[in-house]
């Protein structure tokens, strides 16, 4: 194998190492701010039903007093039934009294159903609460696990990195920029292996000859179709 080559498959190598550690840091990263924007999101909505659930409270504890006061002014009317003289004004108080209590049976059942509500909210409070909370415990383990991959996928970079730049300067001057343009490209490979006459970067069949190119130790060839350094 032409020794241009081999130089270019082991920087290939730690190349792609470089490229794999860093994905795997990149898409940690990416799942850890999904996982806290999700929590962000629970907490606003946990935060917005705890509003509802004061408000109902609130609601609720105003209409236990109004009722409160409605039978208060019931007794009232009630006591004041003995000093009344006339048939007239008896009737009226009876009156008076009687809508009072239509009001308090209404206002009873708009509390009731109030209450319900209060209910309801209150159970998809802490459902929610739970949620949240459990969520916060797996994104606390998950920034742990995180923390050491990291570590150890910056290790390989480090790693990878101090051999691809020891090593890179043992390449000829000729084919540097080239492999390291390929490298920086959106696929990050230079170089790819012929097998059958077929690239086995871009799958196409090369030529004939250039196969057999590619196999002498005295060349260094290029895949006719993606342009790659190739190697059999
Ligand atoms: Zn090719």
């Amino acid at each position: 194998m032409n020794s241009d080559i081999k130089i270019m498959l082991e920087l290939q190598e730690y190349w792609d190492n470089i490229r794999s550690s860093k994905s795997a840091i990149e898409k940690a990263l990416e799942s850890t701010r999904a996982a806290e924007k999700e929590i962000a999101e629970h907490t606003r909505k946990l935060n917005s039903i705890g509003n509802s659930v004061m408000e109902l409270k609130n609601s609720v504890k105003r209409q236990e007093l109004d009722l409160a006061d409605m039978g208060n002014r019931i007794k009232k009317l009630e006591d004041r039934k003995m000093m009344i003289k006339t048939e007239k004004e008896l009737h009226a108080r009876e009156k008076e009294i009687d809508v009072i209590r239509f009001d308090i049976g209404s206002l009873e059942e708009k509390t009731l159903t109030m209450i319900d509500e209060l209910d309801g909210v209150e159970k998809k409070y802490s459902q929610l609460e739970q949620d949240v909370r459990q969520k916060e415990i797996r994104l606390n383990d998950a920034r742990l696990k995180f923390a050491q991959e990291t570590s150890r996928h910056e290790e390989i970079v480090a790693r990878n990195e101090e051999k691809f730049n020891s090593l890179i300067g043992r390449l000829s001057a000729g084919y540097k920029s080239k492999f390291l343009k390929f490298l920086n490209s959106r696929d990050g490979t230079a170089i790819a292996r012929v097998e059958d006459e077929i690239c086995g970067f871009c799958n196409r069949k090369i030529p004939p000859y250039l196969a057999i190119e590619a196999s002498k130790d005295d060349r260094v060839a290029t895949c006719s179709n993606c342009g790659k350094y190739i190697y059999k």
